[in-house]
């Protein structure tokens, strides 16, 4: 069982960035394990998982690469783009900063990704709703402005996590194929 023979059609790598602390390693575990690790930093030095999933009848890898704390020294590298056919921009609706900067994310984005890279826009720890400091409206706005998929998401309680993955490698494909 496990990948072992089986035919892959398509491999797409998607990238996960955003500033440190805003959820990309749980949000990682979660779509590829469906666990949530309450001592993240364990999970530090992992470059990318994979999972597996079928789209219309044909068998996708998904390639979901993290930074592994790179952006903390504002250090990700070009290697860390390239090839990818999607990314996720990820920031903790809690934390306003974090949505300031998606912004200059983007810019880095578009200036090392393919021109027709797929992007999601994610506000992740909608269960904090009480510490809301991102209107969902002002995401939504930036989004639309930005041509960026948006969803908001909790990895700890698994809230819209598949959805928003689903989303994006579903549209990668509809370019791709
Ligand atoms: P990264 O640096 O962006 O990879 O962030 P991590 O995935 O390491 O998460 C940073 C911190 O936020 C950790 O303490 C996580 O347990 C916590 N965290 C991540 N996702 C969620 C979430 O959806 N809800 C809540 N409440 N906490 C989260």
């Amino acid at each position: 069982y496990g990948d072992f023979n089986q035919k892959i059609d398509y491999v797409f790598k998607v990238v996960l960035i955003g500033d440190s602390a805003v959820g990309k390693t749980q949000l990682l575990a979660r779509f590829a394990r469906n666990q949530f690790n309450v001592d993240s930093k364990a999970t530090i030095g992992v470059e990318f998982q994979t999972k597996t999933l079928v789209i219309d009848n044909k068998t996708v890898k998904a390639q979901i690469w993290d930074t592994a704390g790179q952006e903390r020294y504002r250090a990700v590298t070009s290697a860390y783009y390239r090839g990818a056919v999607g990314a996720m921009l990820v920031y903790d609706m809690t934390k306003r900063q974090s949505f300031d900067h998606m912004a200059r994310w983007l810019e880095e984005l578009r200036g090392h990704a393919d021109k027709n890279i797929v992007i999601m826009l994610i506000g992740n720890k909608c269960d904090l709703g009480t510490l809301r400091a991102v209107p969902t409206e002002d995401a939504q706005e930036f989004a639309q402005r930005e041509n960026l998929f948006f969803t908001e998401t909790s990895a700890l309680e698994a809230t819209n996590v598949e959805t928003a993955f689903l989303t994006i490698l579903t549209e990668i494909y509809r370019i791709i194929s």
